[in-house]
């Protein structure tokens, strides 16, 4: 080790004997064990505090109001809380270092100030399109992602769905695909076979008609008890399928208490919001494009809907079912037991990552 390194190193250690997680006797003893366990999971550079014999307890983020302000639940209170100066600091590649579903440790004073980011069991990111791409997280720390597309208006695009799932395979995320707008399709066989791919892979697909009430209480079923993040393509309709499945939605936000007595932000952003029938929804601002990460490009052959099966039987361990011989996608394909359409939707993806 360096000196330099040694001297950090030694630092480090005597702020962690300084900090301090509040008085054992607030907490109930499943909060103790729990914050126990995440304080050894947590990051060198997020468990280091700067300011000794702080007094922190556990939240959840609800919601980002500004660029390094926001909403956390701790307890049962809602406070506006700031990020310390010292995280920012911690990561360039992502444009929000955090997002609605993350843990943290509050600093609690007049001010309250987030001083740790607990480690995430996953995250739901997108990614910029420019040559150094940036993280954009959507949501952490979820169960299920319920990709939200519609059969028309706009137009089904499997293509999206393909990344979303993607994303999903990728975090240990479990993906529902929700097909909105169900009252205007006039080929449901069509539909059906579009869909009957993922159904075959074990993956939930719900169809909805929010202005019809069709499929909300199928749906419903999924949500119960789970972390669930909506997500998909803008004028899909998950505004109005989660006004049919939280009818007081608005009445609920303007209700939060908020502990510092300043007002609640309505808000474009990412939100936690808990369904009354158990589990949480972290509502997303629609979007158009869903772009991966190009990091994963050595991950996207294998994990690509349908391929998990298939590509242990490739000639090539890292046969990336493009240009290879003896590959068994490929051959899949020409079998007609893979349908082109998705495999063409593949080879889009693995073209936008190189
Ligand atoms: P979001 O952008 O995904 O939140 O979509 P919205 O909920 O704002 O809906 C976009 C448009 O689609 C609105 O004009 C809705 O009235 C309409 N819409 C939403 N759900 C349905 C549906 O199930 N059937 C039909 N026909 N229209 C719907
Ligand atoms: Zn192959």
């Amino acid at each position: 080790m360096k000196k330099k390194d040694k001297k950090k190193f030694k630092r480090r250690n005597i702020r962690l004997k300084n900090m301090e997680i509040d008085d054992l006797d607030y907490f109930e003893e499943e909060d103790i064990a729990e914050e126990k366990r995440a304080e050894k999971k947590i990051p060198d550079k997020a468990k280091t505090s700067q300011k000794a014999n702080l007094k922190l307890k556990k939240g959840r983020i609800l919601e980002i109001t500004t660029n390094y302000k926001c909403l956390v639940k701790v307890k049962n209170k809602v406070l506006e809380c700031s990020l310390s100066g010292r995280l920012k600091q911690i990561n360039f590649e992502t444009r929000n270092l955090v997002a609605p579903g993350d843990w943290v440790n509050v600093h609690i004073s007049e001010n309250p100030r987030i001083e740790e980011i607990l480690p995430r069991q996953n995250s739901l990111s997108r990614f910029t399109e420019s040559e150094f791409q940036q993280e954009v997280l959507i949501a952490t720390n979820i169960n299920q992602v319920i990709i939200t597309a519609s059969w028309q208006n706009p137009q089904l695009k499997p293509g999206l769905i393909d990344r979303y799932i993607c994303a999903a395979n990728l975090q240990n995320i479990e993906p529902i695909i929700c097909v909105n707008k169900i009252d205007l399709c006039q080929d449901l066989a069509e539909l059906e076979g579009t869909m009957d791919f993922y159904r075959q892979l074990q993956i939930p697909v719900v169809f909805t008609s929010a202005t019809k009430n069709i499929g909300i209480e199928e749906l419903k079923q999924y949500l119960q008890d789970k972390d669930s993040v909506f997500s998909g393509h803008s004028g899909a309709g998950k505004s109005s399928l989660l006004n049919c499945l939280l009818p007081d939605l608005e009445l609920k936000v303007a209700n939060i208490s908020d502990y510092t007595g300043k007002g609640i932000h309505t808000t474009t952003q990412s939100r936690l919001i808990p369904w009354k029938f158990g589990g949480n929804l972290i509502d997303t601002p629609g979007i158009k494009t869903f772009n991966l990460n190009k990091k994963d490009k050595d991950k996207i052959f294998r994990i690509f809907p349908g391929f998990k099966k298939l590509y242990p039987e490739c000639k090539f361990p890292d046969c990336t079912h493009t240009h290879e011989v003896e590959c068994a996608v490929k051959k899949a394909v020409d079998q007609e037991k893979f349908p082109l359409a998705r495999y063409e939707s593949y080879l889009r993806i693995f073209q936008s990552l190189q």
